[in-house]
């Protein structure tokens, strides 16, 4: 059904889109208030390999951003996240982390530095090869009024195999199974006709079927429900396996085993390394952590 997907085309056409949810858009660029377009480069030829083990290295280099003007809302940023490796990003509201995002998907350039994906500049790189790269779950998966199969493919060319077999590595395979018409199961916009661990799982398959190098996730873990706290868990679990990962963490007591996290102020990095290396440095990590402990009641 063509018109099914209309809309979304318009969409893609029109805006910088990630791959991996329409809300990423949304949310990450607030793309409707302020519509940007980035363009290719006539000679961005850049070409990421899928094969090679190493893949997946991003690098921030002397990064400065401003959304207007000289207010720079993330200053000086340099940092090397290697291959695989899981990183949270933490700081109070407002001090940049979302701003990060936004960079790497090339929702926005660096007003000053650059931004590497295995060494090569994401300016030189076709957007389509970036977001090929850069899987995205953000706290809501988006779905929309459509089959289970489409809003895993989100239109694109994928077999039915390949839909199931994205469906079982995020544990969501069995519950769509058990709908009316397994994969040609009906959506509600919004998936109002689904529980929030079941949306979240549907969009981990939206993810997981592209098999990207990178994830970053906008909390993904926020919001579960009991039933299904375990399956997401191992299906998130599963899908950080062997990918790089940035992680926008609110509540800490969800990151405490990233191998490193980077503590944001006002756009400055100002505090990097692991959890116990962070309390032991007693620093704003630790204050947010132990203000956050004791709201939890721990
Ligand atoms: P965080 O994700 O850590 O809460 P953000 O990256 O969203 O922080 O915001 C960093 C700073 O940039 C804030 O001061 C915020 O007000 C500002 N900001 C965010 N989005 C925009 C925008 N679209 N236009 C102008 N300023 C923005």
């Amino acid at each position: 059904a063509p018109r099914l997907f209309d809309p979304l085309r318009r969409f893609a056409e029109k805006f910088t889109m990630l791959q991996a949810g329409f809300t990423a858009i949304e949310r990450i660029s607030d793309v409707l208030n302020e519509p940007i377009e980035i363009r290719d480069a006539v000679d961005s030829k850049g070409q990421l390999t899928e094969s090679s083990a190493q893949s997946g290295e991003i690098r921030f280099e002397q990064v400065w951003f401003a959304y207007k003007g000289d207010e720079y809302v993330l200053k000086n940023l340099d940092f090397t996240i290697r291959p695989g490796e899981k990183v949270a990003l933490v700081g109070p509201t407002g001090a940049g982390k979302s701003s990060i995002i936004r960079l790497l998907c090339r929702l926005y350039e660096p007003t000053k530095g650059r931004i590497l994906v295995d060494g090569i500049d994401i300016r030189d790189l076709p957007q389509s090869e970036l977001r090929r790269h850069i899987g995205v779950i953000l706290q809501d998966g988006f779905l929309f009024a459509g089959d289970v199969k489409s809003n895993i493919s989100l239109g694109e060319r994928y077999s039915l195999e390949q839909i199931q077999k994205a469906a079982q590595s995020t544990n969501v395979a069995s519950f769509i199974e058990d709908l009316p018409q397994g994969y040609d199961t009906q959506l509600r916009e919004r998936g109002t006709n689904l529980s929030s661990g079941q949306k979240q799982l549907l969009a981990f398959a939206r993810v997981a079927i592209r098999e990207p190098k990178i994830l970053v996730l906008d909390e993904a873990t926020a919001n579960l429900d009991v039933g299904t706290e375990v399956l997401i868990q191992s299906a998130l679990d599963q899908l950080l396996e062997e990918r790089t990962a940035i992680i926008i963490a609110h509540r800490l007591s969800t990151i405490r085993n990233v191998d490193r996290i980077l503590v944001l102020k006002r756009g400055e990095l100002i505090e990097s390394g692991s959890h116990e290396e962070l309390l032991t440095q007693n620093g704003l990590y630790a204050s947010l952590y132990n203000l956050q402990a004791l709201g939890e009641g721990r």
